[in-house]
């Protein structure tokens, strides 16, 4: 019995002729196997860059349900040059746009959600031996609206048809063999991992991780969908990203992350009491000021309250405005803004029923003599702000202190 197979392929895999003509080679060969399949391809490489620049040259603020139809496009050609190949290489094959299925989606022009989709044409066409070929990164509102959802899209639109059509697994053909420890460009000893948990793998993918767009394994979790994320050049295997409980082995920690894009927001000698950090982060929510790590500690001596918090570099302006303002209302002796810093991560479900792993992450930092400004954690990663300038050295020396060069047994 074959399987159902639904095969994402990114901006890259698509970039030319040639690479459209492999992956119809690839899509054929899963079809001569015996496989139902379904493919999903963003639009090719640097196209979407291209049709963004171009709404900026004819429009200051382009508007952004035309930016939406411009967008669009992009992933329209490469599903009619894929299908057009496979045609001519004597398969059967369909494409649709994600409108002509029916991607469903909310109106949330830029970045919809995907709310539900119509499968019974994609099936009757999968049961009738075609290929079919659907536009990644795109959808439709209730009132005919196209939409897009958001950069990265393309992984999301494949991981939600695999969930509705009930795929035996949804394959993520990329530029890099899979999903590693850490960023190799930064680290050598970078590895790729074999098996990684859909918590692992959210985390991984909001610390900065970027193979998969985050919602994509959102979904793939609430619906369990198994993925494999790999390279389109190669028939390597790349990496599963599965449920928990499928993972025999549990390492303690399974990746390091970075993220520059961070910058610290203090405010000392606070009022201490109910409602006040309710004020803030209430005026920075109505400012759609996305706040990451948030620390509040008391001081024994005056009885006043220190809040830290960390924002993307790009909204420290507005970060700012805001506590001005609460200042203003609210008081607070001292203000510091520092975008000089960086989130160095590790994550790893094994956190849960180990101790010691915090106690390892410091230490190492510390030896290298990297200082830690803030700490958060969660059920299964720990984070540290630190000096900008550490972030690689930081990357390198939790690489090392945690043995994630070793192969997973
Ligand atoms: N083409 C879109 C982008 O470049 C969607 C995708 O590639 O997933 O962001
Ligand atoms: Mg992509």
């Amino acid at each position: 019995m074959g399987r159902l197979v639904v095969a994402k392929f990114g901006g890259t895999s698509v970039g030319s002729l040639e690479r459209i003509r492999n992956v119809a080679k690839r899509l054929a060969k899963m079809r001569d196997s015996g496989d139902k399949v379904v493919a999903v391809v963003s639009a090719m490489a640097g196209e979407t860059d291209r049709l963004i620049e171009l709404a900026h040259q004819v429009a200051k603020k382009p508007n952004e349900r035309e930016l939406d139809v411009l967008l669009t496009t992009g992933e329209q050609v490469s599903i009619a040059l894929l299908s057009l190949c496979l045609n001519d290489m004597g398969y059967k094959a369909k494409s649709y746009t994600g409108f002509q299925v029916r991607i469903l989606t909310d109106s949330v022009h830029g970045k919809a959600k995907i709310l539900d989709i119509d499968k019974e044409r994609i099936l009757r066409d999968l049961e009738e031996g075609y290929i079919v070929v659907v536009a990644g990164f795109q959808g439709i509102d209730e009132h005919g609206n196209l939409t897009t959802l958001g950069r990265g899209g393309s992984d999301t639109t494949a991981v939600a048809l695999a969930a509705a059509l009930g795929a035996d697994i949804c394959e993520i053909y990329t530029d890099v063999p899979g999903v590693f420890t850490t960023d190799p460009n930064i680290c050598p000893k970078a590895r790729k991992i074999k098996k990684i948990s859909y918590e692992e793998m959210l985390e991984m993918a909001s610390l900065g991780a970027k193979v998969l767009h985050t919602r994509s394994v959102e979904f793939a979790m609430r619906y369990g969908v198994p993925l494999h994320v790999r390279s389109s050049f190669s028939d390597e295997e790349g990496t599963y990203v599965v449920s928990e409980e499928e993972i025999m082995e549990k390492p303690l920690v399974t990746g390091v992350t970075y993220d520059r894009n961070t910058a610290r927001v203090s405010i000392a000698g606070v009022p201490d009491r109910p409602g006040v950090a309710a004020k803030l982060f209430g005026y920075l929510a109505d400012e759609n000021v996305v706040v990451d790590m948030i620390v509040q500690t008391v001081r024994t001596d005056d009885g006043l309250a220190n809040i830290s918090f960390t924002v993307p570099k790009s909204e420290v302006e507005k970060a700012k405005d805001v506590v001005e303002k609460f200042r203003w209302e609210v008081g607070g002796e001292k203000v510091d803004f520092d975008d000089k810093v960086a989130k160095v991560s590790i994550v790893g479900s094994g956190m849960r029923t180990h101790s010691g792993i915090a106690a390892k992450m410091f230490s190492a930092l510390a030896n290298e003599g990297i200082n830690i400004i803030m700490i958060s954690t969660s059920e299964i990663k720990i984070s540290c702000i630190i000096e900008e300038k550490y972030t690689e050295l930081a990357v390198r020396v939790l690489h090392d202190a945690f043995e994630l060069e070793k192969e997973e047994s």
